[in-house]
């Protein structure tokens, strides 16, 4: 095999990969034969230095969506796309996205004396540890969070935890009120944006969010520039759009905000209450939080609460005592004293601003499946410098897309359309792969697959979450591609989840003992096309300590310092990534596994079961159930026809497709109707971790019994719809 012998030279770790089996059987292929050397041809292709190119040119200037430098970013994309042979343009939305004009933070105690000043610029010290070269930049903006109103207001502060509806309730439960308050909270546990949700349910005025040097500075270990962990000055900037009622832009849900949408499709800006907060919000460093925090007085926090900032954590009230029995308060004889008042003053410039998608497309050669398309994306824009987040992910995407353009100009072709999608503003609420998503509904009924992939590299600990039905497609993908470490990426995937406790407690077990593969909740680019389209989808990343999250220092340096300083793991990325997408172009049957998906549906609905029975939810079960069992047994069933196909697979496949199609239920969910997917949304109060059987799981979490049971009955009328495809096609 002439290429597999070229490949020694270029890839020996792939040819050990691949010596030691004969070629193997993937599941959805008659023969797999071709498609391995389309495969070991691609993979000599991503090139590691070349990913650190694409890196350092992504990453030289801030480019926040919408910004000159933003754009510059989407031309480079383009070029690449260009280059490698992909009908490329570049695509304009016109979203609502505010930046900030003024943001001040000042504190004071009791008497008035002031206790900080800020926001302090994030800096670190230019002559320890190397530095930082990037953190001067005058085109960095200050740090604010995406979808807060404009506002100046002064109130007392209460300590809320990581603000989840948990720490809300404990709060109230302890008889204090956030009421015309200022929250201040710590990142972790929940979405950023669901902070502020809650605490304006509470009647709170306003939201601080800081991070904890417990969550991702010094507690976890040395700071940056030192190590990779959060220095005192950096501060987590990101949206707190109310993402889990609808993402995109605020103004057009459910429709694209093409530069030509009449205003009228638009809806007024005063009118944006659902999926925009109305108190304002800002992040902080903890250089900033430690002087509020340090000052507040009344009760000690609950022990839990305390983070790792060097003094004891109080609420910053007392709580009634009635409300809590003989609690001992700890406040001074002049309750005065446990007073801290904060004032927030943000000027927000919210307007409509273009952003700019960039759209590759290598058309499939395939009559009858050349429009079931394949969408492979990851987005561009970046709170500041974005070496992580996002452009380790966009330099191993265009190194993928460059090994597709050299299959290209080697004659290979898809059977089915591959759309390469470099999505824009996803930081400020997902905007630019929702915008084209609602504008391409109609043709992405039919799309097999959704790739994405968003903090491409932080480190070497290789990381997939996916639709259970593509759970073992993404398996036997990295079972194909050569780890740095040695062995293949599922081999170093499996090793890792035996050593990582922790990484075992994100992924819990599923319904099969292989390794384990997370839930899609929400937080990047998939959540259009899995939740409101219902396009099978997989998320993929590699994982390591990562304290600088969406702050300046998440820059060239702190990358080739901390994550990945010879490219090789953005070279792993950019085959696994290229790999998804050509296996499912070409795949002779869809390799969806209905079976471990009906496994997986049994088991959210009988663990839901218990619950409710726990919380003493009398629920009519027994529809759902069989629905489930009956979609599993479909499932199982089906595999056999999978596995011995039909000469022309056409029909099989439009089933298996529709399948998932049916999973949607066209009403939504309550409150929240964007949402359509029965099985998968981001939940009301997580955010980006992942409801399962949402509608159901939501009204016995509320201890709602008539929501838990109206949602049922429309699960139990997609499961069975599904499963009656799946039947039909099982011949
Ligand atoms: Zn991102």
């Amino acid at each position: 095999m002439t290429v597999l012998r070229t490949l020694t030279c270029l890839l020996p770790l792939a040819l050990i990969a691949t010596a030691q089996s004969p070629t193997p059987q993937v599941f959805g292929y008659r023969d797999f034969t071709q498609q391995a050397k389309w495969d070991e041809t691609f993979m000599a292709v991503p090139d590691a230095k070349l990913a650190g190119e694409h890196l350092k040119t992504l990453t030289s200037a801030p480019h926040w969506a919408s910004s000159p430098e933003d754009y510059a970013t989407a031309v480079y994309v383009a070029g690449k796309f260009k280059a490698a042979g992909l009908e490329t343009e570049i695509v304009p939305y016109k979203v609502l996205l505010n930046k900030p004009v003024k943001i001040v933070i000042e504190a004071f105690d009791a008497s008035g004396a002031k206790l900080m000043s800020g926001p302090t610029p994030e800096h670190v010290d230019p002559n320890k540890n190397g530095g930082d070269p990037f953190q001067d930049d005058p085109r960095i903006l200050p740090a604010f969070n995406g979808s807060s109103p404009s506002g100046d207001i002064t109130a007392e502060v209460v300590y809320a935890n990581y603000g989840t509806l948990a720490d809300f309730q404990q709060l109230a439960k302890l008889g204090i009120s956030v009421k015309d308050k200022i929250v201040i909270v710590r990142y972790g546990e929940n979405f950023r944006g669901i902070k502020t949700y809650i605490a304006q349910q509470y009647g709170a005025k306003g939201v601080l969010i800081y991070s904890d040097p417990a969550d991702d500075g010094y507690f976890r270990g040395d700071v940056y520039p030192k190590g990779p962990w959060r220095p005192d000055s950096a501060v987590q900037r990101g949206s707190i759009q109310f993402l889990p009622i609808y993402p995109g832009d605020p103004t057009t849900p459910g429709i694209a905000a093409t530069l030509d949408l009449p205003a009228s499709k638009r809806i007024p800006a005063d009118k944006l209450q659902a999926n925009q907060p109305s108190i304002p919000t800002n992040p902080i460093s903890y250089k900033d939080a430690a002087p509020i925090l340090k000052a507040l007085g009344g009760d000690e926090s609950p022990r839990e609460w305390q983070g790792a900032l060097p003094f004891t954590y109080h609420l910053g009230a007392i709580s009634n005592k009635e409300a809590v029995g003989n609690k001992t308060a700890t406040a001074t004889s002049n309750p005065d004293s446990t007073k801290v008042t904060v004032h927030m003053h943000l000027e927000q410039d919210i307007a409509l601003r273009t952003i700019w998608d960039v759209i590759g497309t290598i058309p499939g050669t395939s009559p009858s499946q050349k429009d079931d398309w394949i969408v492979a994306g990851n987005h561009r824009d970046a709170w500041v410098y974005g070496a992580v987040d996002p452009n380790s992910g966009t330099a191993a995407m265009l190194e993928a897309v460059h090994g597709l353009g050299d299959l290209l100009k080697q004659g290979w072709r898809p059977q089915r359309t591959i759309v390469i999608g470099s999505w824009d503003a996803e930081e400020e609420g997902l905007m630019g792969s929702t915008e084209w998503a609602e504008q391409h509904e109609k043709i992405l009924a039919h799309a097999v697959a959704y790739f994405n992939t968003d903090v491409g590299v932080s480190g070497p600990d290789f990381n997939a979450s996916a639709v259970p039905s593509l759970k073992q497609f993404v398996r036997e993908v990295t079972k194909e591609v050569p780890s740095p470490k040695g062995g293949t990426v599922y081999d170093q995937w499996k090793a890792d989840q035996q050593v990582n406790t922790n990484r075992r407690r994100q992924h819990p077990a599923g319904y099969d003992s292989d390794v384990r593969i997370g839930t899609l909740g929400s937080g990047s680019d998939y959540t259009p096309f899995i939740q409101h389209l219902g396009v099978p989808s997989t998320d993929i990343g590699s994982d390591g300590p990562y304290g600088v999250y969406h702050s300046t220092f998440d820059d060239y340096t702190w990358f080739t310092k901390f994550a990945d300083p010879t490219f090789v793991y953005e070279q792993q990325q950019a085959r696994v990534f290229g790999l998804e997408i050509l296996h499912m172009a070409d795949t002779d049957v869809l390799p969806y596994d209905y079976e471990l998906y009906g496994k997986e549906i049994v088991g959210y609905l009988e663990a839901a079961q218990k619950r409710a029975t726990e919380q003493k939810l009398t629920l009519n079960f027994t529809a759902a159930l069989a629905a489930a069992k009956r979609f599993a047994a479909a499932g199982a069933a089906i595999r056999a026809t999978q596995a011995a196909p039909p000469a022309d697979p056409t029909a099989l496949n439009q089933s298996l497709r529709a399948a998932e199609e049916a999973l949607l239920n066209p009403a939504g969910l309550p409150r929240r109707a964007w949402f359509k997917h029965t099985i998968y949304a981001p939940g009301e109060f997580t955010g980006y971790a992942a409801v399962v059987i949402p509608g159901v799981n939501e009204g016995i979490e509320a201890a709602d019994a008539p929501r838990a049971q109206s949602q049922l009955a429309p699960l139990a009328e997609a499961l069975n719809r599904s499963a009656a495809i799946l039947e039909t096609a099982t011949k």
